[in-house]
Order: structure tokens, then C-alpha cells, then sequence
């Protein structure tokens, strides 16, 4: 099944990729000689840069200059695209007008950032199963602990429908004191759109709905959503995105943190250095008084990955012009393809924590995942079996834990070992597996 899915778009004119990617036609020896056409179905770790975004680097490359900084004709021209960038992530966010937009290096970071700038007395709320870079920011020795905070975490059990993880934050929520009432602070709760590992969508709306209700804030985890699926930072009601550049098809190095201004504003800024700063000057006692931007640039400290920014911003407009409708409607029917190829091999089994919904549910209707599915294979060691893929068929998945292993085991069923840091064993027939096999395309499949 997943041989036939990377088969060439070519032999299927039907299926045809709607946007260009790199990497189309690299080659790669296979074990039992000759080469084939490389088949990327590794998205969701990082997608291939679109020829477009190649494209717009490479006719910026010659002209690229340092933001902010210069008086000469290419750093103007740097800082305008960089500061364009930031209009065009803003529209294809859907972003209030009072929004910022700051640019980091990826979707960790920004969620670091924001870990970073929450108020001293936050309760975050997160569920279990949410990406690494989702799930640990928040305890107080990595974020607003840092200034001797005393953020707390609480730990949402991982829900087995949408509804329930709705139900789940309610109840959460609901014990805190309501606004108004005495120990009432703020909270914030952090969700992933769409699950790196299941590929499956979640209740964002609701979630927000539920969140506002109670008086906390919402982050929403776009790393998987944003490149398969339009985010409307309006519609959704979320008070942060944040996305990282190169799972939406610009290269490595650039992410976005988008949302709400005033605690970005308030707090200190996440990299104290030039840029960040509008006046610095020595107090007669002898330290330095700064005034620090309240603009994005408050957190922008150093000089600016323009590229990176700039390459975001590209991607942003491809998408945007090729269309979510399109993209979905055709990534809906890849979906069903491969899960209906996988459904009928008896030694596989799909991974789903909202439970196994037909294939063809995704073919049509209201989408209910994107393109990420990950599975194991009865008596394979999912490691073995993803390299077999590549070593004999030119096909490129990730195996392992997927950086969230606490969800993974769950899907497991006990504890599943990340072979890179425990060298996994060949499960025997019969045994679950401990790791599992991922394959996740997108628009450029
Ligand atoms: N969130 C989710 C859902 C992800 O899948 C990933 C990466 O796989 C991240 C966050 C982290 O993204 P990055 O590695 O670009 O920081």
C-alpha cells in the first residue's frame, strides 16, 4: 500500500501533484541494485521545499541584505520583504488587526517563546498527547520559571473522541475559580491542530469555545495543521498560532508565534540583544537602562533570518493561490487510498486515538485528518521495516516515537521505546510492536 501511494504521480495523471516540490526526480540506489525515483512520504517531519519558494529565494538571493540595519539600497529592500513577510503570514493566519507577528526559528521555539512570556502565575493546561514541543515548555524550569516563576502544568489524560477531549478540558477548567472569584488567575491551554502522529484533526473551535468560557487563553499548534489545512486565527478563536517554515514548504530555520500583543508586550524580551531595543543607555549608578520595542521586534533580538522569513511568506502565497479547497479535496483522496490499501493487510494495524473511522469517511465529507498515518506491522520491528522501504524500494518514512511518547505508547499499548534511544527489539509474532512505522505526504505528493 505504501509502495503504491508513492508510485509517480506521472502514472496517474488523475493524481498529478498540485504544487511543485524539489526532489521530484532524485535517484536512490536500492539493495538489490539499479536506483529508483526517490518517494519523500516523510512531510510531517519536513516537507520539500516547493519550486516556487526555490524559485523566489533564489531571484531575492543576489539582493539580500541585513534588516533594520543598513542605510544602502539592498538593506532597505531586505527590510521591506522581511517586514512584507510579516503582513503576508498576518492574511494567511487571518490574524486581528492588533495581532503580532514574531518570527522565530521553528514551531519549538515558538512555543518557547510564548512559554517565556506568560504571566508568573499561569496554569497551563495541556493534554498528554500532544508533540514535545507542545507538551514540555511549559513546566516552570523551562518557561516563565526562568524568572522564578510559579507556573503550574496540568496534564490532560489523552481523550478517545473530539468530544471528550472537549468534555476533558471543561471539567479541567471548570475547577479552577471562576473569573471574578478569589485564586482566579490567568491560564492558557496549549493544543496541536492536527496530530503529528495520527494525522487526526482536532476540535480547535470547541476547544477555544471552552477555553474563553472559563477566562484562559489558547495556543494553537499548527506544525501539522497549517500545511494541509486553511487556519483562520478569527474563525478558529484561537489567541496564538504557531507554525514552523519548513513543514509548509519553505526550507529549515524560520517559524512563526502569531497572536495576541500584550503579553508578548508585557514581558521580557525572549533574546535580549540589538534590534530588540530602542535606547539603551548607562545609568549614573553605573548598570544600562534599555527600552525595550513592544513590537515584535521586541523578540527578534539578533540579525533576521530574512531568507528563511521571506521563504515562509512564499509558501504562505502558494498555498493560498493553489487553494485549501483543492488541496484538501485531493489530499482527502490520497488519505482514503492508503488507508484503504493498509486496511487490507492483515499484519497491519493503523494507529488512532479517536477511533478507526472508515477509510472512505475520508474521501468525503467533512475531513477528519490530513496526510500523516502511522501503523505497525505484526511481527515487525517498525526500524527494520522502515528501513526495508528505503533500502529496497527508494521510499522515505520515519519510524520510532515521533516526539510525542506519551501518546505513541498509549496507541501502543504500553510502553513503546524510541529505537534511537533504546535500540527497539524485533517484536515476535503476536507481540505488539514497540515503535511505529509513519508515512505523510502533502501537497507536493
Ligand atoms: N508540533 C508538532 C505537532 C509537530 O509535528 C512538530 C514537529 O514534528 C513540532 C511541533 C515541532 O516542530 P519543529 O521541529 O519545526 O520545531
Amino acid at each position: 500500500a505504501v509502495a503504491t501511494a508513492a508510485a509517480p504521480a506521472e502514472s496517474d495523471p488523475a493524481c498529478a501533484a498540485p504544487l511543485a516540490v524539489l526532489g521530484r526526480d532524485v535517484t536512490v540506489p536500492l539493495v538489490t541494485g539499479g536506483e529508483v525515483t526517490y518517494a519523500a512520504l516523510d512531510y510531517a517531519a519536513s516537507a520539500p521545499a516547493l519550486q516556487r519558494v526555490w524559485d523566489d529565494v533564489a531571484g531575492y538571493a543576489p539582493y539580500y541584505g541585513s534588516v533594520h540595519r543598513g542605510a544602502g539600497y539592498l538593506s532597505q529592500l531586505s527590510t521591506d520583504l522581511f517586514e512584507n513577510s510579516r503582513d503576508t503570514v498576518a492574511e494567511f493566519l487571518d490574524c486581528r488587526p492588533d495581532d503580532q507577528v514574531v518570527f522565530t526559528r521553528s514551531t519549538t521555539d515558538s512555543l518557547n517563546l510564548l512559554a517565556s512570556v506568560i504571566p508568573a502565575d499561569c496554569q497551563v493546561f495541556v493534554f498528554e498527547t500532544e508533540h514535545h514541543a507542545s507538551l514540555l515548555p511549559w513546566e516552570s524550569t523551562h518557561a516563565a520559571g526562568r524568572r522564578g516563576s510559579d507556573a503550574r502544568v496540568t496534564y490532560l489524560n489523552a481523550p478517545r473522541t473530539p468530544a471528550q477531549a472537549v468534555r476533558t478540558l471543561q471539567r479541567a477548567l471548570a475547577e479552577r475559580a471562576a473569573p471574578g472569584q478569589e485564586g482566579y488567575g490567568p491560564a492558557l491551554v496549549c493544543v496541536t491542530g492536527a496530530s503529528n502522529v495520527t494525522g487526526e484533526l482536532w476540535p480547535v473551535k470547541e476547544l477555544a469555545a471552552v477555553a474563553h468560557a472559563h477566562g484562559a487563553r489558547i495556543v494553537l499548534d499548527a506544525a501539522q495543521l497549517a500545511p494541509h489545512h486553511p487556519v483562520s486565527v478569527q474563525e478558529l478563536d484561537v489567541d496564538w498560532v504557531a507554525f514552523s517554515g519548513h513543514k509548509l514548504y519553505a526550507p529549515f530555520g524560520s517559524g512563526v508565534l502569531a497572536g495576541r500583543a500584550d503579553w508578548l508586550r508585557d514581558a521580557e524580551p525572549y533574546l535580549a540583544g540589538g534590534g530588540a531595543s530602542r535606547k539603551v543607555a548607562r545609568r549614573a549608578d553605573g548598570g544600562v537602562d534599555v527600552d525595550w520595542h513592544t513590537t515584535a521586534a521586541r523578540h527578534e533580538a539578533g540579525s533576521p533570518n530574512v531568507i528563511g522569513v521571506y521563504s515562509i511568506a512564499s509558501a504562505c502565497k502558494a498555498l493560498t493561490e493553489a487553494g485549501f479547497d483543492n488541496l484538501l479535496a485531493r489530499e482527502q483522496r490520497l488519505v482514503a487510498k492508503v488507508r484503504g490499501g493498509l486496511a487490507e493487510v492483515a499484519e497491519v494495524k493503523v494507529l488512532s486515538l479517536f477511533g478507526d473511522d472508515s477509510p472512505s469517511r475520508s474521501a468525503g465529507g467533512t475531513p477528519t485528518r490530513v496526510g500523516v498515518i502511522s501503523f505497525v506491522v505484526e511481527g515487525w520491528n517498525s526500524s527494520h521495516f522502515a528501513a526495508a522501504l528505503s533500502a529496497e524500494y527508494g521510499i522515505g518514512v520515519r519510524d520510532g516515537l515521533f516526539c510525542a511518547h506519551p501518546l505513541v505508547r498509549t496507541l501502543l499499548g504500553g510502553d513503546g521505546q524510541d529505537p534511537g534511544e533504546c535500540g527497539a527489539p524485533e517484536a515476535e509474532p503476536g507481540e505488539r510492536s514497540l515503535n511505529a512505522i509513519r508515512v505523510s505526504f502533502g501537497a507536493g505528493t
